[in-house]
């Protein structure tokens, strides 16, 4: 798979070089590149916002640079590339949207900052004949930027993709899977700890009746943990 990141901040992905990301993208499973989108600026200050037409409160990120740097990122890609733009109106992330975009071989992450990208570039690139556009927020709450956003949506994606986690087993089990239920609670050794024992069937070896208590475990956290905040 191929990654751009386009972003006034390039250097907020350095994370993705550890752990099996960074694995994955030394073995070539995985080839990322950020792009600096002040590098396509054409002027002394490398301005890339402006004041909003109709006034308010913020600046707004211009265009013109945000056209010449998805231009150039399309074409480090072959072929059709999803284009995701970050901004909190979009549609909410899953696993479910992190599935189908694992199995796909170019993503390009537009990072906006301020109160976000002219609107004219989701326009232009909607009608695109090499961009499947989509908008996406990780959630409802506003962040300074995208960066973060890509991030959690690079790290969840890339997952997927076989070859990545060690032992592909781990993803079949995890939370939100296809019958939407959260994973169940998970110990490890010692038996005790601080006065907290481990649940007295994990240590039976009966595989069926492991088998049904996580089974009804998952059920009970996938409908309580998410009333509880
Ligand atoms: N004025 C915008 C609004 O109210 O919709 C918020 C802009 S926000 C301060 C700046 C940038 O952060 C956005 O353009 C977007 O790229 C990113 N961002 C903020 N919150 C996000 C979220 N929940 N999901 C994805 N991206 C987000």
């Amino acid at each position: 798979m191929k990654i751009t990141a386009i972003s006034i901040f390039p250097e907020y992905f350095s994370p993705l070089r550890l752990s099996l990301i960074g694995k994955a993208i030394e073995s070539s499973v995985v080839d990322f590149k950020a792009i600096d989108l002040r590098e396509f600026t054409h002027d002394n200050h490398k301005t890339v916002d402006d004041t909003p037409y109709g006034g308010g409160a913020g600046m707004v990120m211009k265009p013109e640079p945000w056209g010449e740097a998805i231009d150039s990122a399309l074409n480090r890609h072959d072929g059709i590339v999803d284009l995701i733009l970050l901004t909190p109106a979009g549609k909410t992330f899953d696993q479910e949207l992190a599935a189908k975009l694992s199995s796909r071989e170019n993503l390009l992450f537009a990072c906006g900052r301020y109160e976000g990208i002219d609107a004219r570039v989701s326009d232009f690139y909607r009608g695109h004949q090499r961009v499947r556009l989509h908008e996406i927020s990780i959630g409802n709450y506003v962040l300074n930027g995208g960066e973060v956003a890509a991030l959690v949506m690079i790290e969840a994606i890339t997952r997927l993709i076989p070859g990545v986690i060690g032992n592909p087993d781990s993803l079949l089990e995890e939370s939100h899977n296809e019958i939407g239920e959260v994973e169940y609670p998970v110990y490890t050794k010692p038996a005790e700890w601080r006065g907290l024992e481990v649940p007295e069937v994990l240590k039976s070896g009966n595989h069926g009746e492991i088998a049904n208590w996580r089974r009804r475990e998952a059920q009970r956290r996938s409908k309580t943990l998410r009333e509880s905040e």
